[in-house]
This record gives C-alpha cells, sequence and structure tokens, in this order.
C-alpha cells in the first residue's frame, strides 16, 4: 500500500517519477496535468473550461479539479493507494485533499519535493517543448507557470511539513538516481 504526493514546480520530474513509482508499487498515476490535457482533447465541457487557463500557464479553478479529483480518488483502483502528480497546486486543494482522505479513512505516507534549479528548469521545459509539442510549453507561458508556481503551489510544501510527511529530494540529478532514492525510500 503506497499514498505519494509529487510535488515541485514544472519540469523538476514529477511525471516521469511518479510513472516509473507507480508501475513499480502497481498503484495508479493520477496526474491531474494529464486529465486536462484528456478532456480537452476529447473536447469535453470540463477540457473546454480549463483549455483558457492552461494555454496561458495559470491554474485551472478549484472549481474545475475538486471535483475531479474527489472522483478520480473513488474509483476502485485508487482503493490500494495511488500517486498524486500535479495536485495539490495550492493551500485550498491541500486543506481539501486532507479533508477527503479523513473521509475516505486514508492517509498521504510521503509528499515528495523534487528540488531543482530555476536554469535547470527552463531548459529542460524547453527541451520538453520540442519533443512532446506541449502548448504550454513556450518561454512567456514557462516563465508564467513558475511565477505560479512560487506564489501559489510553493506554499503547498509548509503544508506538508508541518504535517511531518514531507521529503525533500534533489531533482538536479540524473533520472535514475532520482528513482533509485524513492525507491529505497518508499520500500524500506
Ligand atoms: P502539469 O501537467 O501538472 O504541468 O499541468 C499543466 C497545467 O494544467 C497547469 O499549468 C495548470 O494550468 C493545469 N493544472 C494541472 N493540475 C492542476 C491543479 N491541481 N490545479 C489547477 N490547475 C492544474
Amino acid at each position: 500500500m503506497a499514498r505519494l504526493i509529487f510535488l515541485g514546480p514544472p519540469g523538476a520530474g514529477k511525471g516521469t517519477q511518479a510513472k516509473l513509482l507507480a508501475e513499480l508499487l502497481q498503484v495508479p498515476h493520477i496526474s491531474t496535468g494529464d486529465i486536462l490535457r484528456s478532456a480537452i482533447t476529447a473536447k469535453t465541457p470540463l477540457g473546454e473550461k480549463a483549455k483558457s487557463y492552461m494555454d496561458a500557464g495559470d491554474l485551472v479553478p478549484d472549481s474545475l479539479i475538486l471535483d475531479m479529483i474527489r472522483d478520480r480518488l473513488n474509483q476502485s483502483d485508487a482503493h490500494k493507494g495511488w500517486i498524486l502528480d500535479g495536485f495539490p497546486r495550492n493551500v485550498s486543494q491541500a486543506s481539501f485533499l486532507d479533508e477527503l482522505l479523513q473521509e475516505l479513512n486514508q492517509t498521504c505516507d510521503y509528499a515528495i519535493n523534487l528540488e531543482v534549479p530555476d536554469e535547470v528548469l527552463m531548459s529542460r521545459l524547453l527541451e520538453r517543448a520540442q519533443k512532446e509539442g506541449r502548448a504550454d510549453d513556450n518561454e512567456d507561458t514557462i516563465r508564467r507557470r513558475l511565477e505560479v508556481y512560487r506564489s501559489e503551489t510553493a506554499p503547498v510544501i509548509g503544508f506538508y511539513r508541518d504535517h511531518s510527511v514531507l521529503t525533500v529530494i534533489n531533482g538536479d540529478q540524473p533520472v535514475q538516481s532520482v528513482t533509485e532514492y524513492l525507491k529505497q525510500l518508499v520500500c524500506s
């Protein structure tokens, strides 16, 4: 059983590490960004409402995100554990998750903060822009996402520090080194 939250700025490697660890632990990898991108591709009402915020690099309003995460954590595959990637993104989402987990009689085992210097993030995200062609990976939007991270998401780190489940990892190292560290952490 494992329940983990990945924190850290865009480009820190949350998605990569969350996916690898989810396979290893056999629990669903729940990325709110992926869910939103699928909704946009499928042109659902959620996708249509979320698109302009995502294209601008802003957070999608909580009113759209909270029901989405409640539904996802209530699905049967999430009963045995989960890895959250990209949620919670602000302190009110973190408080919501806290209450939701109490309702579900679950607790979060680890909140993992991947730390990476800004200049490394920028070059990683520009590289991803070329490889994956994500609409929000252009220089202006990346700058905006880093700003939003600092003002809205970074305070979530303090929230988990207070709840003593926070682990800080240097994300500025090869993918495999971070994965090794994580495996030792969750499997020990
Ligand atoms: P990500 O794939 O996690 O980098 O997310 C891409 C974009 O989706 C973000 O820049 C936000 O616009 C939106 N998004 C993803 N997760 C959330 C969330 N938990 N709350 C609000 N917006 C989100």
